[in-house]
């Protein structure tokens, strides 16, 4: 394993300033993480505490005050809750329907791939024909899945807490720049911010990257098996699965049945979050209120065994 170096400073080399001095310009271990992010999603990589850190951290360094993003409707309703505190420094939003052309006239397009927890997927050509840059949130796909800079994004963000540390133990974020330009003005925003990554979970988030592609495979592997039985099961009405990754949601009747599910699963654990090696299941309308169908129930796939969950949710729809 890479070393943990938690030390906020370095000395000068003979007077001279080295590749690291103080914590907040740049750290090994956070370095180490950001060098094998850009290998994964093939571009420049900046971490930050988390992914709605990484989000601030973007839309402040690109935009100007009554700037416009375009954000795909149904994504993760946290980014939309960034966005709105933002406004009060000018930043606005329009939603659109991501599977279709962004509108006109916006500064920048706010893709999710696929969307938390709508599960919809982004047409990335016609983002990528549009004049504005292109962010895609990732956070679901995972570079496993997919690299979005090679479809024409400029920038791919992810909630490293979820997929990419994968164990339920850090908060991070990270952002992959296609252009090195780009990627300098934002280590020069969040330098001056101080908007930056600690060790401590810098080094976790290596661990789990080291377990990435085989966790991915097999969270993908045990979703789909678990959507195709939902999708026969009476109980459901609707499965949201794109046919890959580890995140999936599907409604039954109503808020009160939701409640009823979430709370009847003994190895799924009822918890918010996603992305872990432990299955976790929880009625999105607690958080999201009327964006969601009330009976909307989003799980997080793990790596317990198929059989296993299936007979955790058969018996909580029962
Ligand atoms: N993007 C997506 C798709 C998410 O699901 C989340 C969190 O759930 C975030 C961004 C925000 O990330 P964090 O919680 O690490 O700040």
């Amino acid at each position: 394993m890479e070393p943990l170096d938690r030390s906020t400073h370095w000395p000068y080399e003979r007077g001279e300033v080295g590749a690291f001095f103080y914590q907040r310009y740049g750290n090994p271990t956070v370095a180490a993480a950001e060098a094998e992010l850009g290998a994964l999603d093939g571009g420049t990589a900046l971490l930050f505490p988390s992914g709605a850190g990484a989000t601030t951290a973007l839309v402040l360094t690109l935009l100007q005050p009554g700037d416009t993003i375009a954000l795909a409707e149904g994504s993760y309703f946290g980014t939309g809750k960034t966005f709105e505190a933002l406004g009060r420094w000018g930043l606005r939003v329009v939603e659109f329907d991501q599977t279709g052309p962004p509108p006109e006239n916006v500064d920048l397009i706010w893709l999710e791939a696929p969307s938390n927890p709508f599960l919809t997927i982004p047409d990335l050509e016609a983002a990528a024909a549009h004049p504005a840059r292109v962010v895609v949130d990732a956070t679901a796909a995972t570079p496993v899945h997919l690299r979005p800079l090679e479809h024409g994004a400029d920038f791919v963000l992810h909630s490293a807490t979820k997929f990419l540390a994968g164990h339920g133990d850090a908060l991070l974020g990270v952002v992959v720049c296609r252009d090195p330009t780009a990627a300098e003005e934002l280590l020069s925003f969040r330098t001056r911010t101080g908007i930056v990554a600690a060790p401590d979970p810098a080094w976790l988030l290596l661990r789990g990257l080291k377990t990435l592609e085989l966790r991915v495979r097999r969270q993908t592997e045990t979703a789909r098996i678990l959507a195709k039985r939902l999708g026969d099961h009476w109980a459901v009405a609707t499965v949201r699965y794109p046919g890959f990754g580890g995140l999936l949601s599907f409604d039954v009747d109503d808020a009160e049945k939701a409640r009823q599910v979430e709370t009847s699963t003994r190895v799924i654990v009822n918890a918010t979050s996603l992305g872990g090696v432990t299955s976790l299941i929880e009625s999105r309308a607690r958080w999201e209120g009327d964006r969601v169908p009330p009976g909307l129930l989003r799980l997080s796939v793990g790596l317990e065994d198929p059989d296993v969950l299936w007979a955790d949710l058969e018996n909580a729809l029962a």
